[in-house]
């Protein structure tokens, strides 16, 4: 039998929902209300345990796969059927926030506590997914864990990474694993009937607009570049400039062409260097070796495509006497989800009362991943300012319970 969805949505318990958020902050908590929770960590693994506790006082049988994607479990009527996914990630930027990816985790868990307390019963089961090292800060690319399931990248290649103090990727993995001890064991890329995903959006739109919910149509495309520039060090005071190969000096040459190349009057490409470390990084020493990223991002395939291929040569004509190596360390392309799960979301949100737009995400997310699987789609909730990746981020509780009661609600439909 079905019930009315304001029934569901009226189960969502907000302040469980925020104690929740909190409690997670707690691990890996910065001063500022900021959070450090890189992948595998004590503090990665420290939210794993909460999740699986949190689960198993409500019944939900837990499982993890190879990359340490955990899942979370509330059967559906026909457990045969593939189940309706919904989930984010837990790991932060290293000077992250409080609601980015835990946002995600933390309203399907509230979406399946919600189910119960209505007693909706869903012929599909629904299963909530914590993806593992979305950020990549610590061990690059970000989105590993919805990528390594959806098979566009192979486990091998990540258990052979290294961190910045060397710890082997294999390692910290095994240590996450073994701390959630006990659940079952799940296959890469098993059959999905739909997944939707609930983030912070990251951006300013919708406070500005005084919507409570984006209805999420797509995601740019990114592509990240590690760049290594090589020169030779000397004394600041006595080398002749004429023969020096100052790799510093290449590297900003090299950032004001990649300027140039991306240069946009309407503002839709987008070109960040967030990284720039110098050796020795001494001050009266010439700079030998300078390693920078760039993160490239466009809505359209062609031009994102075009612009990230035209790098290389880029730099190497900015500086023609430095050495260079490119290493191309992600590529997502950019993605369209589900008309009729946009729809499901939009329709939600107006059955519910709540504003709603439909919008792009201009950061990239484990959606993006598991839309070439199956039916996808997000759900965007303001946060102020549009302020994310940095201790500042912040959600209020009522947006936060707003995007969890379309959340339920929609997965409800999805399951059903
Ligand atoms: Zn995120």
């Amino acid at each position: 039998m079905s019930i009315p969805i304001q029934q569901i949505a009226a189960a969502v318990d907000a302040d469980r929902l925020w104690t929740r958020h909190m409690t997670m902050a707690k691990f890996g908590a910065l001063p500022g209300d900021g959070v450090c929770r890189q992948a595998f960590t004590a503090e990665d693994i420290s939210a794993r345990r909460q999740l699986l506790a949190w689960a198993k006082q409500h019944g939900y049988a837990a499982a993890a796969d190879a990359i340490g994607n955990l899942f979370v479990r509330r059967p559906g009527v026909d457990p045969a059927l593939a189940p309706v996914l919904t989930g984010s990630h837990m790991d932060s930027q290293p000077r992250g926030g409080r609601f980015d990816g835990i946002y995600g985790v933390l309203a399907g868990l509230e979406a399946l506590n919600a189910l119960d307390t209505a007693a909706a019963e869903t012929q599909r089961s629904i299963e909530l997914v914590a993806w593992t090292n979305e950020e990549g800060g610590r061990y690059e690319p970000g989105s590993m864990g919805s990528m390594v399931f959806s098979g566009a990248l192979e486990l091998s290649e990540c258990l052979a990474l290294r961190d910045a103090d060397g710890v082997l990727l294999e390692d910290a993995l095994a240590a996450a694993l073994a701390s959630t001890p006990g659940i079952e064991s799940r296959a890469f890329n098993f059959p999905i009937a739909a997944y939707l995903e609930a983030h912070i959006e990251q951006g300013p739109r919708l406070e500005a607009e005084n919507l409570s919910i984006g209805a999420v149509t797509g995601i740019q495309g990114t592509r990240w570049f590690t760049i290594t520039v090589r020169g030779d060090t000397g004394h600041a005071g006595t080398v002749p400039l004429a023969v020096r190969r100052d790799a510093l000096q290449g590297a900003v040459a090299m950032v004001q062409a990649l300027n140039e190349l991306t240069t946009d009057v309407d503002d839709i490409v987008k070109f960040t260097v967030g990284r720039f470390d110098v050796e020795p990084n001494a001050p009266n020493s010439i700079a030998d070796r300078v390693v920078f990223t760039v993160d490239l991002r466009h809505p359209d395939a062609s031009i994102l495509m075009r612009l990230g291929d035209a790098i290389p040569e880029r730099c190497r004509e900015a500086a023609p006497r430095c050495d260079l190596e490119i290493i191309e360390t992600a590529t997502n392309l950019p993605c369209e989800f589900d008309p009729a799960v946009v729809a499901a979301v939009e329709d939600v949100a107006r059955e519910l009362g709540l504003g709603c737009m439909r919008m792009p995400s201009g950061a990239f997310h484990d959606a993006q991943h598991i839309n070439a699987l199956c039916p996808t789609g997000m759900i965007f909730v303001p946060c102020r300012n549009g302020v994310s990746h940095s201790p500042a981020e912040y959600a209020d509780p009522k947006s936060l319970a707003a995007g969890t009661k379309v959340l339920a609600a929609a997965l409800y439909r999805l399951a059903s």
